[in-house]
C-alpha cells in the first residue's frame, strides 16, 4: 500500500488525509522533515502560500522537500500547494520549491469570484468533475513536457509535469476523490520503479 504524506504546517490538511484514506492508501501528516523518508508521495495542501512558505523555512523543510522531489517521488500541489511547487510565480523574483515546469499566477480569478465551483473535464481523471476554487491561482504557461489536464474559462487549472501534479482547485473539499486516486496511482508507479532501480 502506498504511504502518502500531507504537509501539515497550515491549510486543509485533515481533508486530504480523509481523501487519501477513502482511496485505501495510508495517510501521514508531515510535521517534521525526517518524516519524508518513509513516504511514497506527498501532497502540498491549499491554504496560504506565503504563510506556508514561512513555516517551511522555520521548520527546515526547504531542502528536504526539494530533495524529495528530485529523488523521483511524486508531489501533488493543490491551490496554495501548486504555488509552492511552481518553477515560477508571476510577479515574484524567486519561486518557492521551483520544481514543476509551470508559471503560476496567484489570486487570478478576480475579487468578485473569490470562490466558485465549476464543472471540469480532467484528462485521464474524469469527464465531469465538480471543482471548488477559493482565491485560486491559475497556470499561466507550461514548459516542455508538461501536460495540461484541465482548463476553465480558457485558463489552465490542472497539469502534470513528470512526477509532479498540480491543480488550482481544492479536490479535498468534495466527496469526489478521483484526482487523489490518480495521484496515488502515480505514487504506486514511482514506488515500483524506484524499487527496481
Ligand atoms: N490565494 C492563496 C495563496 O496565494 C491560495 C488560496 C488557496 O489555497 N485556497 O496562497
Amino acid at each position: 500500500m502506498a504511504k502518502i504524506g500531507v504537509l501539515g504546517l497550515q491549510g486543509a490538511v485533515q481533508e486530504h488525509v480523509r481523501s487519501i484514506e477513502e482511496n485505501g492508501a495510508e495517510a501521514v501528516v508531515v510535521k517534521w522533515p525526517e518524516q519524508l523518508a518513509e513516504l511514497d508521495g506527498l501532497i502540498l495542501p491549499g491554504g496560504e502560500s506565503t504563510t506556508m512558505r514561512r513555516l517551511i523555512d522555520r521548520y527546515g523543510f526547504m531542502e528536504p522537500l526539494r530533495e524529495f522531489g528530485k529523488s523521483g517521488r511524486p508531489i501533488f500541489g493543490t491551490c496554495a500547494g501548486l504555488i509552492l511547487l511552481a518553477g515560477e510565480v508571476a510577479g515574484y523574483d524567486e519561486p518557492h520549491l521551483g520544481l514543476m515546469n509551470i508559471v503560476v499566477e496567484r489570486n487570478s480569478f478576480g475579487r468578485q469570484k473569490e470562490s466558485f465551483e465549476a464543472n471540469l473535464l480532467i484528462k485521464d481523471v474524469a469527464d465531469e468533475y465538480n471543482a471548488v476554487f477559493i482565491r485560486a491561482p491559475h497556470i499561466v504557461s507550461t514548459g516542455e513536457g508538461t501536460e495540461v489536464l484541465a482548463e476553465h474559462d480558457g485558463r489552465i487549472v490542472a497539469a502534470r509535469d513528470r512526477h509532479y501534479l498540480g491543480c488550482s482547485f481544492h479536490p479535498e473539499l468534495t466527496d469526489d476523490h478521483r484526482i487523489t486516486r490518480y495521484f496515488i496511482g502515480m505514487a504506486e508507479e514511482a514506488k515500483a520503479s524506484l524499487a527496481n532501480s
